[in-house]
C-alpha cells in the first residue's frame, strides 16, 4: 500500500473509533453531528443551531431552532436523560420550537420578546447570572451577556472548556440593530466579561449559527469584537455601509454594518448610544 493510502486508512479508522464529527441523525429539518464526547451540534436547514450536552444524570438542550418537527422526539434519540431546555435568548430562530417541551429556562429580561412567539403553555423558569445546572458529572454555568438582546445568556461547561453563546457575540457578525436596543457600552461590557471568562480556561466558543463557520471560535474573536465595538463607541470605526436585511420588522430604520479584523457589527446609528 502506498504511504498516502495507509495514512487515509489509519485516519478513517481513528474517526470511526472516536465517532467525532460523525453525523448521527438527519431528517428534513436538521442534522445532528457529534462534536465531542457527550456533545452534539444540531444544524437546521435554515442555518440555526442547537447543542445537546449529556451528563451522567441529566442532559441539556441549548436552543430549539425555528421550526423542527417533533424536536422532543428527535432529541430523545440522542439522549434519554432528563432534559433541561435552556434558551440563550428569545428570538424566533432560537426559541421558535419550545412548544413540545414542558419546562424552559431563559433570562427574565427577554420575557418581552416572548409575545413574538407561538403561545407557550409549559412552565417558564428564569435563570440569572451565576446560576448552575447540575448534569451529574458536569455543571453548566449561566452568564448574562446583554447586547444582542437584553436577556442574552451564554452557557459555560468549565470541565470541557466550552462556552455556548447563542447570538450574544454573533457567528462572525453580531446584530445589535434590533428592538429592544441596547447601548453599545452594554455590548462592550459583555465582550469584556467574556474575554475575562475565556482567559480562565474557556477555549471554545460554540456560537448560535454554527453552519456558517463549522468550527469553534477562540478568545481572539471576542477581542476583535470588543475592539470594533469600542471603535463604534469612540467614532473611529471604519465607515459603516447600509445593511439590507430587516429581521422580523424589529430592526431600526437605517441599520448599518461595519467590519474590522474579520468581525462585523450591525447597528442602528440612532439607537446605539
Ligand atoms: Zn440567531
Ligand atoms: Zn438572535
Amino acid at each position: 500500500m502506498k504511504l498516502h493510502i495507509i495514512i487515509i486508512f489509519v485516519f478513517t479508522c481513528i474517526r470511526l473509533n472516536t465517532g467525532l464529527n460523525a453525523q448521527v441523525f438527519s431528517n428534513a429539518d436538521l442534522k445532528i453531528t457529534k462534536l465531542e464526547d457527550k456533545l452534539w451540534v444540531v444544524e437546521t436547514t435554515d442555518k440555526t443551531t442547537m447543542y445537546i450536552i449529556e451528563g451522567s444524570k441529566k442532559a441539556m438542550l441549548i436552543d430549539t431552532g425555528t421550526n423542527c418537527e417533533k424536536l422532543d422526539e428527535v432529541v430523545h434519540r440522542i439522549t434519554q436523560k432528563p432534559l433541561y431546555v435552556v434558551i440563550t435568548h428569545m428570538h424566533l430562530d432560537h426559541a421558535g420550537n419550545i412548544t413540545p417541551f414542558k419546562d424552559i429556562y431563559f433570562h427574565p429580561a427577554d420575557t418581552l420578546l416572548m409575545k413574538r412567539l407561538k403561545p407557550f403553555y409549559g412552565k417558564v423558569h428564569y435563570v440569572n447570572d451565576g446560576d448552575l445546572f447540575d448534569l451529574g458529572d458536569k455543571t453548566i454555568e449561566v452568564k448574562h451577556m446583554p447586547g444582542h438582546t437584553p436577556g442574552a445568556i451564554v452557557l459555560i461547561d468549565r470541565s470541557a472548556g466550552n462556552c455556548f453563546t447563542g447570538d450574544a457575540f454573533g457567528s462572525g457578525l453580531v446584530w445589535l440593530q434590533l428592538w429592544p436596543f441596547s447601548p453599545i457600552k452594554t455590548y462592550i461590557r459583555s465582550c469584556d466579561k467574556m474575554e475575562k471568562l475565556m482567559s480562565n480556561g474557556i477555549n471554545n466558543i460554540y456560537c448560535g449559527h454554527y453552519p456558517y463557520l463549522k468550527k469553534a471560535l477562540s478568545i481572539d474573536y471576542i477581542r476583535n469584537m470588543k475592539k470594533l465595538a469600542e471603535a463604534i463607541d469612540n467614532g473611529s470605526a471604519p465607515s459603516p455601509h447600509p445593511y439590507e436585511i430587516h429581521y422580523l420588522d424589529i430592526s431600526g430604520p437605517n441599520p448599518t454594518i461595519t467590519s474590522l479584523n474579520g468581525v462585523s457589527i450591525v447597528y442602528e446609528p440612532s439607537k446605539i448610544k
